[in-house]
């Protein structure tokens, strides 16, 4: 089955050239307004959702002709008390957050509600994925041995419940980073025995041995990403392997520990392709699975294929979910950290 939108709309001439034209140029799948439908078809391969026609509206270039930024994923903020203190915080122990190197899009709602995504072992990843904004250089020197305790102290000023770390990717290293990983997740367990810590890691390029050294300081969430379908795993992050990435995942959840994944949308992906990685997922045994869609951080990077409407998250979240996943976050600005604490709290009791 492919997306399609069903809107309720008179199918009036105009409208329907200018759906025909956005369908042409990719931003819009085929779409049944009013019972007509707009595209190839057959209507039996097409899984419908009900998109509203001011949300079709924005999808749709202007009456100029330009493209647009749909509202949805324009990201509401202020840069209030707690954001100034996270900041202040982050400086004065030298560290640096994925919210800031990535340009997270929710970086003023996040830091405002006093949460963070730390990014440790250096501001320079040894990868060019095209989609990150985070910067690409040889790393100099060893991760600093210090920064594990900067990590918790700053949690702990913080008052963090539940913490989330991620790294830049370090093929420099033999391990990848991983022993960083431990003994930062080590830093915490001891600054902060009640709170709970989620690690995002990269692959180690499929070093098992590094991946056992963080499975062995028990985080409480091991995260990794998807990020994005097989057939686009060449362009959008060419240093990873789609099978590399659930073998992680596997291995991570039979060890015992509660895996998550995240992909984003709006690459190129094909429903039936997105269907499949949520399947493969769910059969890796990851229990959390974020959505969210792809905004381009420069003309540099990768462009946004297409905007998802609001309404097909949902259906997204209610597919994986129907595939065996346990919870699945899906929104137009939903990140892998995204509100990590609530998303874990979806986890399924264990005895
Ligand atoms: S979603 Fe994650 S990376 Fe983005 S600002 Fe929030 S905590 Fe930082």
């Amino acid at each position: 089955m492919e997306r399609a939108f069903r809107v309720d709309a008179v199918p009036a001439p105009e409208l329907v050239a200018r759906v025909r034209a956005a369908r042409e140029a990719g931003r819009v799948p085929d779409v049944l307004i009013g019972g007509d439908l707009v595209g190839d078809g057959p209507l039996d391969a097409l899984d419908a959702v009900e998109v509203a026609p001011g949300d079709l509206e924005q999808l749709l270039p202007t009456a100029s002709g330009r493209e647009r930024l749909p509202r949805w994923v324009v990201a509401k903020g202020s840069f209030g008390p707690s954001f100034v203190r996270t900041q202040a915080l982050m400086r004065t122990q030298v560290l640096n957050t994925v919210c800031e190197e990535a340009s997270c899009p929710n970086i003023q709602r996040c830091w405002s509600r006093g949460t963070a995504t730390f990014m440790i072992a250096g501001a320079n990843c040894t990868r060019g994925c095209r989609f990150c904004d985070v910067a690409t250089a040889r790393p100099v020197g060893p991760p600093d041995a210090e920064e594990p305790h900067r990590v918790a102290q700053a949690a702990a000023e913080m008052g963090l419940r539940f913490v989330v770390v991620t790294a830049v990717a370090r093929d420099d290293l033999p391990d990848g980073g991983a022993a960083h990983f431990a003994a930062t997740i080590r830093a915490l367990r001891e600054r902060l025995p009640e709170s709970r810590v989620e690690v995002l890691i990269p692959d180690f390029r499929g070093n098992w041995d590094a991946l056992d050294q963080v499975v062995e300081a028990r985080p409480d969430v091991l995260n990794h990403n998807t990020e994005t379908v097989p057939r686009l795993y060449r362009k959008v992050r060419p240093g990873a392997r789609y099978e590399r990435t659930l073998e992680l995942l596997e291995r991570s959840r039979a060890a015992g520990l509660p895996t998550k994944s995240g992909i984003m949308v709006g690459l190129g992906e094909r429903l039936s392709e997105v269907t499949q990685v949520l399947a493969d997922l769910a059969a890796s045994g990851c229990e959390l699975v974020t959505v969210g869609q792809y905004l381009s951080p420069s003309p540099r990077h990768l462009p946004v294929e297409r905007f998802y409407a609001p309404a097909e998250y949902p259906a997204l979240a209610a597919l994986g979910e129907r595939l065996g996943l346990a919870h699945v976050e899906a929104g137009p600005l939903v990140r892998s950290s995204f509100e990590a604490d609530r998303v874990a709290g979806s986890l399924p009791v264990t005895a």
